[in-house]
């Protein structure tokens, strides 16, 4: 006998061998024990998990000259036959080959005859979704009437392509893909047969490549033993898949933490130059990074991460230095490389941007780069728990202000590029918004619903804001951008310029915190409802007095300017506002009172 594939050699001979399939396999020897057997099967799956083997063997149950029984022997000339697909009685249909139309006619005319060796005839039908549409019209004739002795076994990988009428004549069995574990324990069992020594890395990366199926598996471990010898290693593995070796996955995940673009691209040229897969290296990247998610998101890992066990300690280590949001703007960093990767020519030059940008937290301006940063100075304000002096306070009010502009641009031009969008929902806004009834009169000094005038709650709103600032600097930011304008039964109506749209989404994102500090300052419950002063019909009317006074106030503000100079200098030394320019990379341009 010639070569024999392992794949081949190794194929399940009994319900025993099928790994992984553990309730198809009871359900299918409960049956043959109960003689209950039905005239069609449905078994659907990913390819490679077992179906045609599965069949095969319930073939060899009913035929065996000992059966049916859930043992066949194997032995026998019928289990012989059937194992080297010789029965008459066993018929294999490839319907992908060639759409089955012959093999089908044939069929109708020998299903009449009885099996010649054993009990039953069973049709196999692989791939039964590629049939064309007359056989399978011939196939359901068979099936609406099939003889006493005839099985059908329908295998496919696309269950949804069958018609409605067949799937319902056959009893459905579902296949699911491997896991990691059913595929390394029949790795594991195949080389002790065959005297080959696999090390626990390198099962693990074959079987995790096979993606769930055991035939990929198999065909992987024949590739690699014709490569390596009797002894298997993870980097023969490795390099018969041109896979990226774990070490430098969490090396370059270090590299990404020094930020150290330049150890970077040194890295990513070694690997091209090794003559890894370029697109294989981002998903392999990709796939470590959500590992390092996992490991930090999730309190148990185990069947989440498939790793061996050091390989997760390494990684607990590594998921320690970096924060979730930064975790998540790497991985969208790279799964947006890994699509630009799919259809572009020029992989070496994106992968080295790719790298740049996650090496370079700061030239990344996107939103989710900076709020990134965003998050990172309020760790960091956190971490000093910074108390400002009441005139300090007002700065980096400013420079928080100044960020938030900055992420205004950026929203603003993200809405250019979806006018129609913005433009439905700002309509939708407005009804809403004239939905709610108007509160005619001056509600400045009247007692409210919730026994607080407005005038009462204008009073602690500075303690409010001030709170809230304590609590979430970014909420506090947005609701700064927002003027208090009235108070309507419960609710507290905060009024933005119809060009703050983003500060005002936010604050309706964040309104229960808001909520939950008024209710702290003020002892009641109020409800915070975000206007554009466009469509504001509460407006106190008071508010055009106070507007002027301001207006009055800040020409005196100017003349005083002078004065604060000196003041001036002092704050830009300040250690926070060192650090939102040394995060922002921004300089002070001015310094404002309010
Ligand atoms: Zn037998």
């Amino acid at each position: 006998m010639g070569y024999l594939s392992l794949y081949r050699k190794w194929r399940p001979q009994s319900f025993a061998d099928i790994a992984g399939q553990k309730n198809v396999v009871e359900t299918l020897k409960n049956a043959i024990r109960l003689d209950r057997i039905a005239h069609a099967y449905l078994f659907c799956g990913p390819r490679g998990t077992g179906k045609t083997s599965t069949a095969k063997i319930l073939a060899k149950s009913l035929n065996c000259s000992e059966g049916p029984t859930i043992d066949p022997c194997g032995e026998c000339e019928v289990c012989q036959k059937i194992q080297n697909n010789s029965s008459i009685d066993v018929i294999e249909i490839d319907a992908a080959s060639n759409r089955g139309i012959d093999e089908i006619r044939e069929l109708r005319e020998k299903v009449k005859f009885f099996p010649t060796e054993g009990n039953y005839k069973v049709y196999i039908i692989d791939e039964a979704h590629m049939l064309t549409k007359e056989a399978f019209n011939a196939l359901l004739k068979t099936l609406e009437e099939p003889p006493e002795y005839v099985i059908f076994i329908l295998a496919t990988t696309e269950p949804h392509a069958l018609l409605p009428t067949i799937l319902s004549r056959c009893q459905r069995f579902d296949f699911s893909r491997l896991s990691v574990n059913d595929i390394i324990d029949r790795l594991n069992f195949i080389c002790e047969q065959e005297d080959v020594k696999l090390t626990s890395e390198a099962g693990v990366a074959i079987a995790r490549s096979a993606e769930g199926g055991m035939r990929d598996a198999i065909s992987i471990l024949d590739q690699v033993i014709s490569y390596s010898g009797n002894q298997v290693g993870l980097d023969d593995v490795a390099a018969v898949l041109g896979l990226v070796e774990e070490a430098v996955l969490f090396e370059m995940v270090n590299i990404i933490v020094k930020q150290k673009v330049d150890e970077g691209i040194k890295l990513v040229n070694k690997v091209i130059n090794q003559g890894k897969d370029i697109l294989q290296f981002v998903s392999s990247l990709i796939n470590h990074f959500r590992n390092l998610l996992i490991q930090k998101e999730c309190e148990i890992t185990e069947g989440l991460i498939e790793l061996p066990n050091e390989q997760i300690k390494k990684l607990e280590e590594q998921a320690a230095d970096l924060t979730t949001e930064e975790l998540l703007r790497l991985i969208n960093i790279l799964v947006e490389l890994e699509t630009e990767l799919k259809r572009s020519n020029q992989p070496r030059i994106l992968l080295e941007m790719g790298i740049i940008k996650l090496t370079k937290p700061e030239i990344d301006t996107s939103l989710a780069g900076v709020l990134d940063r965003l998050t990172t100075l309020e760790e960091k304000i956190k971490g000093k728990n910074y108390l400002p002096a009441k005139d300090e306070r007002q700065i980096s009010n400013e420079e928080v202000k100044e960020v938030t502009e900055k992420i205004q641009d950026i929203e603003q031009i993200n809405d250019q590029s979806v006018p129609d969008e913005k433009l439905v929902s700002k309509k939708e806004e407005r009804a809403e918004d004239k939905n709610v009834q108007t509160d005619d009169g001056d509600s400045s000094a009247e007692v409210n619903e919730s026994g607080l005038s407005f005038a009462e709650i204008k009073d602690k709103w500075s303690d409010i804001l001030e709170y809230i600032r304590q609590k979430e600097i970014r909420t506090h930011a947005m609701l700064t951008e927002g003027r208090l304008s009235a108070i309507n039964g419960n609710n507290l109506i905060i009024e933005f310029d119809n060009n703050r749209r983003f500060h005002k989404e936010n604050v309706d994102r964040k309104r229960e915190v808001i909520e939950g500090v008024i209710r702290k300052n003020l002892g009641k419950k109020l409800k915070v409802k975000t206007v554009f002063a466009e469509n504001n019909n509460y407006k106190v009317k008071e508010n055009s007095k106070q507007e002027e006074k301001k207006r009055k106030n800040e020409v005196k503000d100017s003349k005083e300017s002078n004065l604060d100079k000196v003041k001036d200098e002092r704050i830009i030394e300040d250690p926070l506002v060192k650090d939102v320019l040394e995060i922002f990379d921004g300089e002070v341009l001015k310094v404002k009172k309010d």
